[in-house]
């Protein structure tokens, strides 16, 4: 019998105890937690992510503090801006969404958010970081993973972790974040041989392709661990994850849905993520 891990309600619960603390950090410090976000543009995806996010810090207690760029912004005045808030003492966070209107450099422009204020935990110095197992920002969508399978005491010494897919926000760090818990990982690609047998292996199978329902029951160990990143469309044009979920449940132990599993974990640990940036930044 299968457990869903209900990344709703996680994160419901991890928001309201980050209140608490965003709160006491203010009461004892005078200063408010400060997250600056950042849109160009008028892509509809993008709105609705900067509008949860800007929700979400509502419900943390986080001061948010928008910028909405037109889509004709230049390099030089979006570049201005960054800059600006990279030396605010009141903002602990930057976070610019992507992806960017066409015709601008964004690694230019996030390269210029100092490694303390990067709570995507996209920066060199944070992935370096986090190789090294240091203390650093995590990207937050791994470090959301790492929240659920925390949050049900999965075991991840010595078991063995598979990853699909290699992207710098996802994949990688997620590998990395399982090796510093002492799991074996595997971490696939595209470009990876008998990929359907390696994941048979995994006690804890991680899905961070984009593809679809690509994890299909026969690829999924009796007992694993079935953690599903991926936000699709199905044939009907219903949000799924990369997992078959209504087959692969049967066999796994433990599963997350799409939609309510990763999802708002991802945002939660943004919100996280600048309050560990702002208690830093008194330290
Ligand atoms: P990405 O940058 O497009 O990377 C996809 C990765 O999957 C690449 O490494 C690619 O391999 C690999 N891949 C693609 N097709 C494959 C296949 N058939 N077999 C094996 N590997 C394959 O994607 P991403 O940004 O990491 O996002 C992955 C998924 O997670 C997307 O659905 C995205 O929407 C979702 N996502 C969700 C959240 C959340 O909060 N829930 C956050 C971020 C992303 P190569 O490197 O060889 O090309």
């Amino acid at each position: 019998m299968y457990k869903i891990i209900d990344g709703k309600a996680l994160a419901a619960k991890m928001r309201a105890e980050l209140k608490a603390e965003v709160e006491a950090f203010t009461a004892e410090t005078g200063k408010e937690v400060g997250l600056a976000v950042v849109l160009a543009g008028n892509d509809p995806a993008s709105q609705v992510y900067v509008r949860n996010k800007i929700r979400a810090c509502g419900e943390t207690g986080i001061r948010s503090h928008a910028f909405y760029l037109p889509a004709d912004v230049t390099q030089s005045q979006i570049e201005e801006l960054v800059a600006s808030l990279a030396a605010n003492e009141d903002i602990h966070g930057i976070l610019v969404q992507l992806p960017l209107p066409k015709g601008l450099d964004a690694e230019r422009v996030l390269g210029l958010i100092p490694y303390e204020k990067d709570v995507d935990g996209f920066s060199a110095e944070n992935i370096g970081n986090l190789a090294m197992n240091r203390k650093t920002l995590v990207a937050c969508t791994p470090f959301g993973v790492m929240k659920m399978l925390e949050s049900e005491s999965i075991p991840l010494k010595g078991k063995n972790a598979v990853v699909l897919g290699r992207s710098n926000i996802v994949g990688k760090p997620m590998a990395m974040l399982l090796t510093n818990a002492d799991a074996t990982v595997t971490l696939c690609h595209s470009k990876t041989e008998n990929l359907r047998e390696i994941c048979a292996r995994a006690d804890i199978l991680v899905a961070a392709i984009g593809r679809a329902k690509f994890v299909t029951a026969d690829m999924v160990k009796e007992g694993a661990t079935v953690i599903d990143v991926g936000m699709n469309r199905d044939e009907n044009g219903k949000l799924c994850g990369d997992v078959d979920y209504e087959n692969v449940k049967e066999k796994a132990a433990y599963i997350t849905p799409v939609p309510g599993g990763v999802g708002p974990m991802t945002i939660t640990m943004l919100m996280h993520n600048a309050f560990i940036a702002a208690k830093r930044s008194v330290e």
